[in-house]
């Protein structure tokens, strides 16, 4: 019916199905329970600090709350939304609900007026009703004066405080609060709320475009709808997996199928170009970190329960190669690209200057994977099992430096290793370690203190064809740190007689005396020095 009033204003989606009373308001159970059960018992607090992400409904519910407050038919948890106060309180025109944005009203005196007209009676309500937004940007005077506010509150004042980042708050202004959390929202929520805003406005969406949108907007429905919006506005007709490519930045399925392909398959112009290309939409290095990874989520919940774990059913073509791509990944390299992408992000915020670089470098190093992981099909021979090589590694990667376990390095070290014995060989792993020896010795002039940390540590070295594999024994922190800095690691692959970056893999010397390590470390003829 949309489409037949073009006179009426248009409101954005996000505003025009804004929850209006606590039974709209999604995902967050909890809080509506507690302000329900406030509202009916008369046990309305005088402050109340709503946390949660953006566009989970802090702010509408503050206005419900404020109408529940003060409706003619009232107070009551359910507001009618018909009387005269409903109706402008949801339009933002009642004097006695103020709605301040913190972020902009942060001096000292705008919250001096705003002691003054706390003092004074409601003109026409019951309460006065305060609702400030981002209340956390206020400034420290301002915070300051509002504390007096909040020390002793005149009966018929309510404040409802809003913010994304607690943190920010003063302590004192706290403890003066009910705090209530809101949760980002489950994808079936957003999800439901989009199929519900599409039927009633008559628009034509797939399911699938609802449920890349309730994926990609990461729990908060407002951004959610505002990517629908832009979707719809510049739609020809249905409203396509391409339309929200366009508006949203939301990189289509596809898309990600083509990269991990290329990331299985080793091939690194493909990798560079999907990368290229994503970056080139208008996406940047974190976007494709975040929406790549969820991706990959979807591969390894693919490969361990089944396509039927994706909640949505996908086009058959993109189902085919999902599975495909899953069981050729498998699930020990998914879950270690997985880990890769995740330690991105943190780089990512150590040295955004370099993000382009860490992103490449990453997608390339994940896409080597399959060749160190060739590894376990030898530790599984050693273990005695099928011989025959599967193609679904057994052996975790690690994909980069391990965890610390509390246990460091007190049981008996390996002692020195003989040369590798007639052992099935491995597939592709040429042991050359006395040239492993040299790259060591190159460090040594460039880099003494690297150099040093890997010496002092290596139990293996090996040269593969496009990087360098490393098992090391548990390091000090302060080693471990060295060796994870994306700097030395550059260092490391640029250094002359190295085919590539460097792989290090923890293998704690505790494990060392169980019989696998010790099968391993005789395959591969380890060297031990003691420091
Ligand atoms: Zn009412």
């Amino acid at each position: 019916m949309a489409e037949s009033a073009p006179s009426a204003p248009y409101r954005v989606l996000a505003r025009k199905y804004r929850p209006r009373t606590f039974a709209d308001v999604i995902g967050q159970e909890h809080v509506v329970r507690a302000l329900s059960r406030a509202m009916e018992r008369g046990r309305v607090g005088q402050a109340y600090l709503l946390v949660g992400p953006r566009g989970v409904g802090k702010t509408s519910t503050a206005r419900i709350l404020a109408k529940s407050m003060n409706c003619e038919r009232g107070p009551t948890a359910e507001p009618c939304l018909e009387c005269a106060i409903c109706h402008d309180i949801e339009r933002g025109g009642d004097l006695d609900v103020i709605e301040i944005d913190g972020a902009s009203n942060n001096g000292v005196e705008d919250v001096r007026n705003l002691r003054d007209a706390v003092a004074t009676r409601p003109l026409r309500d019951r309460r006065k009703v305060w609702i400030v937004d981002e209340v956390q940007r206020l400034s420290g005077p301002a915070f300051d004066a509002l504390l007096k506010t909040l020390e002793e509150p005149p009966d018929h004042a309510i404040f409802v405080f809003a913010t994304t980042d607690p943190h920010k708050i003063p302590d004192t202004i706290v403890s003066r609060c009910q705090v209530l959390e809101f949760r980002r929202l489950r994808e079936e929520d957003v999800r439901t709320k989009l199929t519900m805003v599409c039927t009633r406005e008559g628009v034509d969406v797939s399911p699938e475009v609802i449920a890349a949108l309730a994926r990609g907007c990461r729990g908060g429905l407002r951004d959610a709808e505002s990517m629908l919006d832009q979707a719809i506005s510049s739609a020809d007709g249905r409203v396509t997996l391409d339309d929200l490519e366009m508006v949203a930045g939301l990189a289509r399925p596809e898309r990600w199928l083509d990269l991990f392909e290329a990331v299985a398959e080793d091939r690194p112009a493909d990798v560079l170009r999907a990368i290229s290309e994503f970056l080139a939409r208008g996406g940047t290095e974190r976007d494709l970190v975040e929406q790549g990874s969820e991706s990959l989520r979807d591969l390894l919940h693919v490969a361990l329960l089944g396509e039927d774990a994706l909640g949505v059913e996908p086009e058959p073509a993109r189902r085919d190669r999902m599975r495909a791509l899953a069981k050729q990944l498998g699930r020990d390299r998914l879950e270690a690209i997985l880990g890769m992408l995740f330690e991105l992000e943190g780089r990512l915020q150590r040295s955004p200057l370099a993000a382009r670089a860490l992103l490449e470098w990453t997608l390339l190093r994940a896409a080597r994977l399959g060749a160190f992981l060739d590894l376990g099909v030898l530790v599984q021979a050693l273990q005695g099992g099928a011989s025959t090589a599967p193609p679904a590694p057994q052996v975790r990667a690690t994909p980069s430096v391990a965890p610390i376990p509390s246990q460091v390095a007190e049981a008996p070290a390996p002692a020195a290793i003989a040369p590798p014995p007639a052992a099935p060989a491995p597939p592709a792993a040429p042991v050359v370690a006395s040239s492993f020896e040299g790259l060591l010795e190159a460090l040594t002039r460039r880099r003494p203190a690297l150099a040093e940390a890997i010496r002092r540590n290596v139990i293996h070295g090996e040269i593969g064809e496009q990087g360098v594999l490393v098992e090391l024994r548990e390091l000090p922190p302060r080693e471990r740190v060295m060796l994870d800095d994306p700097a030395e690691r550059a260092a490391l692959a640029k250094l002359p007689g190295s085919p590539g970056p460097w792989e290090f893999r923890i293998t704690s010397t505790a494990r060392a005396t169980d019989d696998l390590g010790q099968k391993l470390l005789e395959s591969f003829g380890g060297r031990e020095e003691e420091p």
